[in-house]
């Protein structure tokens, strides 16, 4: 690829943080609070997060499962604000550290000069509580854009977030490099035509990262020289 690197763009949830304990728990919370007799465990979480977005989660969930249940456009609305919520005020209480290697690669990419941005299927919200615990709110800056839940109904595998990316920071998909934790992950980006680099989460370990350009338990030994060298080559 003759493009420098120039952007990196990151996934948030298993990438950033291994966040998707703390939803799974949040999500049975809130499911509790509202009296419906749902819990979550972790198998069955793993292959719910086929489903992209925590409001597309619980009503997959609900549909499978729980057919019979009316109201499900209210529910789904009320428990996801509510599991919010939760999930938020947990995260705030700092017990979701960035993985091994993410604040490294963020600061070398900065002192590089490169473009720092976010394509996630998770909300603002949760993004906020994210950068607040893990940076003391200075993480907001460093980022040229987020593009979250909102920005793109179509969740990942959708390639709508990351085009929305490339839409607002005005460079071509060939610029820059994508990092993932997971499958959908990597079908969104590389949809978009954007190279991946993986770390394995601990609910994406041992699936199939076919199409991403290079996968890595985590991003502890990766430098900005290695995603250089794997964008050349992509
Ligand atoms: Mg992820």
């Amino acid at each position: 690829m003759v493009e420098p690197l120039r952007a990196l763009i990151f996934d948030v949830d298993g990438t950033l943080a291994e966040t998707e304990e703390v939803h799974r728990l949040a999500f049975n919370r809130a499911f509790e609070e509202a009296g419906i007799p749902w819990s979550w465990d972790r198998t069955l979480y793993r292959a719910l997060l086929a489903v992209s977005g925590g409001k597309e989660r619980i009503r997959a969930y609900a549909a499978d499962h729980d057919p019979g249940r009316t109201g499900i456009d209210a529910l789904v609305r009320d428990v996801h604000a509510r599991k919010t919520e939760i999930y938020t005020g947990m995260v705030r209480e700092g017990g979701v550290p960035f993985r091994p290697g993410v604040a490294r690669l963020i600061e070398e990419a900065r002192a590089a000069g490169l473009i720092l941005a976010v394509a996630t299927t998770t909300t603002r919200a949760n993004v906020d509580a994210l950068l607040d615990a893990n940076t003391g709110g200075t993480g907001h800056g460093w980022f040229a854009t987020f593009a979250c839940a909102d920005d793109a109904p179509p969740k990942k595998p959708d390639p709508m977030v990351y085009r929305v990316v490339l839409e607002r920071i005005g460079l071509p998909a060939s610029a820059c490099i994508a990092l993932e934790d997971s499958p959908n992950g990597v079908a969104a980006a590389t949809g978009a035509g954007i190279a991946v680099v993986v770390s394995t989460s601990v609910y994406t370990d041992g699936d199939d990262f076919t199409g991403a350009a290079a996968v890595f338990p985590d991003f502890g030994s990766v430098t900005l020289d290695d995603l250089r060298s794997i964008h050349t080559k992509a």
